[in-house]
């Protein structure tokens, strides 16, 4: 059998005493979940208020008390436990020389980027509960090395530890920080920023408060009352509302949303996602579940860069190639409802066509920003049925060449005899010389509206001349529903596995909603269009030899009996992902397959949580699917 890529379990993690960081959701590098730190229990992402004096009231904080000579000591206090860190004072606060990785308590760390892999390599083995980015507010002052200080964390010493940036949260900056996988904020910033006469808003940053107290903008204490309370009380509830705002939109799934809503604030904060997005890209695509459960609004360009869309076509060059049986291209703009079939747009285009010949030869592809383009196939996979976009017939350069890359690898990889634009010729002008000598095109649109009588006419003039010559698919048009449901396997697990899944026999059964690949007597796998995705069955992986896909390999001494929780993984592909079915083997034998709650290097970095929703083992006595899909993560893994 295949070695697993690892991620590995490291020697003794999952042992007592190693950071019990539970996961609720994931989104970018921020965990929704609980951590603890010593004694010290903490819901992650939090607020940690900086107290002075008598300073007293509910949640983390953090306070600085007398220390050694050369030293701040600092504690932290969930309000019932607290832990007391020795931090040593660096001057300069970037290190010049010196070292970078310094403990300051018990399972804490205190690292002053940049760090060398070794000693973040060592850190690692520490199992830390705690890292404090001790020049966190000099990193970001810098920027970019801010997010290299990230990247190298999360890479080298992996997802357990909490991270903590002491003294960069400002309330407008909460959501972005939490996007960025910094478990820990404080008050500190905002709160000398108000005794210098700062008056702080999560929505625009540093503005003038008096236009907001005299319309009585901000709801809070302070700035209700006549006379009003001092910045100070202000800005401390800005930094409650920011964290809550924060922690809610997580659990909802619209941390990028929130994150990219608060951008006007400052524009450091462009600068320090657009950093995140070119230097994080990889992790942030690893925390990306496959699957989806709401649409999602893409406003801004920067939200062309979200990791779901990359992936999407990257995965669409790397992996997916147009049916063999499709013989002419139509592209088609997209539509406002998902999936673009239901739209009324695309029922009239295929009502025009209704009782030609051979309409399964047809490609109907849609061409979209931001997305690129979706083959109808492929339109059920997250994102390509969760996106709302505004519509104005303005491309960007960027959003042309996205649908260029994806156009030129269809023609490219496709089997295409003739090619048909049903599009604006005016709008999609970029696309008309991109199509080869060999493929001869006519555009359908004659004065801009691709549904009026003129253009459905000459959809159908089009379509109807070049299917003509085209000779009936072998097996009928079911062979090629056959070609495109391997093209959505390729486009999940990976062409190799793809072919070995639908390798004959296979048959089709069950609407085309939730369809079956059976073998003609058991169930291989399945599909519902509101997922998008293939579930597997034990039958179906069994297919998938040698070489498993996205396998998890269980401890062997475990018996497997409910679900599959994270001190039983030995090893999981680095390239699972939250909702992919994967494939579990105990000493490189099939022992069942499920549906992953956490992507695979977080399997063997976390101590505790549910790994694997086990659906179907080996043993099991049937292979029929559940088909409540009770067990399914959507909504991210709970554990
Ligand atoms: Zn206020």
């Amino acid at each position: 059998m295949s070695a697993v890529p690892s991620s590995a379990r490291p020697a003794g993690a999952g042992s007592p005493g190693n950071v019990s960081r539970t996961v609720e959701r994931l989104e970018g590098l921020a965990v929704l979940g609980t951590a603890s730190a010593g004694a010290v229990r903490i819901a992650t992402p939090a607020l940690l208020e900086s107290r002075v004096g008598a300073e007293d009231g509910p949640g983390p904080s953090i306070r600085s008390e007398d220390g050694p000579v050369g030293q701040r000591r600092l504690r932290l206090s969930d309000g019932a436990a607290s832990v007391r860190f020795d931090v040593p004072v660096l001057a300069p606060e970037v290190a010049a020389g010196g070292p970078t990785v310094l403990p300051v308590a018990d399972g804490a760390f205190l690292v002053h980027a940049p760090a060398g892999t070794a000693e973040l390599g060592e850190l690692r083995a520490a199992r830390p509960d705690i890292v404090l980015l001790g020049n966190a507010r000099a990193l970001w002052a810098e920027g970019a090395p801010f997010v290299a200080a990230i990247r190298a964390l999360r890479t080298d010493v992996g997802s357990a530890p909490l991270l903590w940036a002491p003294r960069v949260a400002l309330p407008h900056r909460i959501a972005l920080l939490a996007y960025l996988g910094i478990d820990l904020v404080d008050t500190v910033e905002g709160r000398v920023e108000a005794a210098r006469g700062t008056y702080l808003t999560s929505s625009f940053g540093a503005v003038d408060p008096v236009p907001i107290r005299r319309e009585r903008a901000c709801p809070c204490l302070a700035c209700v009352a006549d006379p009003a309370g001092t910045l100070d009380a202000h800005v401390v509830e800005e930094y409650r509302r920011a964290i809550v705002e924060t922690r809610a939109a997580l659990r909802a799934g619209r941390l990028r949303e929130l994150v990219e809503s608060r951008l006007t604030a400052e524009p450091a904060l462009a600068e320090m996602l657009r950093y995140a997005d070119r230097e994080l890209g990889p992790l942030l695509e690893q925390r990306t579940p496959v699957a989806a459960d709401a649409s999602r609004t893409y406003v801004l360009a920067e939200s062309h860069r979200r990791p779901e869309m990359l992936r999407f076509r990257r995965r669409l060059i790397e992996r997916y190639r147009p049916p063999h049986a499709k013989a002419v291209l139509l592209l088609v703009p997209c539509s406002k409802t998902k999936p673009y079939r239901n739209s009324r747009s695309h029922r009239r285009f295929l009502g025009a066509l209704e009782g030609l010949p051979g309409l399964e030869r047809l490609h109907v592809v849609s061409v979209s920003s931001p997305i690129g383009l979706v083959p109808r196939e492929l339109e059920d996979v997250p994102p390509a049925r969760h996106y709302d976009i505004p519509v104005t017939g303005d491309w960007t350069e960027g959003e042309r060449r996205m649908v260029e890359e994806a156009f030129d690898h269809l023609l490219r990889s496709g089997a295409y005899r003739a090619a048909i634009a049903h599009l604006d010729a005016e709008e999609y002008s970029f696309l008309s010389a991109r199509f080869p000598s060999s493929v001869p095109s006519v555009w359908t649109v004659p004065e801009g509206r691709t549904t009026s009588p003129a253009a459905l006419d000459a959809l159908r003039a089009a379509v109807s001349g070049v299917l003509d010559s085209a000779a009936p698919v072998p097996g009928g048009p079911l062979a090629v529903v056959r070609e495109e449901l391997r093209e959505l396997a390729a486009f999940q697990f990976g062409r190799p596995a793809a072919e070995r899944l639908f390798a004959p026999p296979v048959r089709l059964a069950g609407p085309p909603w939730f369809q079956r690949i059976t073998d003609g007597k058991t169930d291989l796998a399945t599909v519902r269009e509101e997922r998008g995705l293939f579930h597997l069955t034990v039958a179906g992986a069994r297919r998938l030899a040698p070489e498993f896909p996205l396998a998890v390999s269980v401890d062997p001494t475990l018996p497997l009996t409910g679900d599959l929780f994270v001190p039983g993984v030995r090893s999981a592909d680095p390239q699972i992902r939250v909702g992919d079915s994967v494939v579990l083997l105990r000493d490189g034998t099939l022992a069942g397959v499920g549906e992953a709650a956490l992507p695979g290097p977080m399997m063997t970095d976390l101590a505790h949580g549910i790994a694997v929703r086990v659906r179907h083992r080996e043993h099991a006595s049937t292979d029929t699917p559940k088909t409540d899909e009770s067990s399914r993560p959507e909504r991210g893994p709970v554990v």
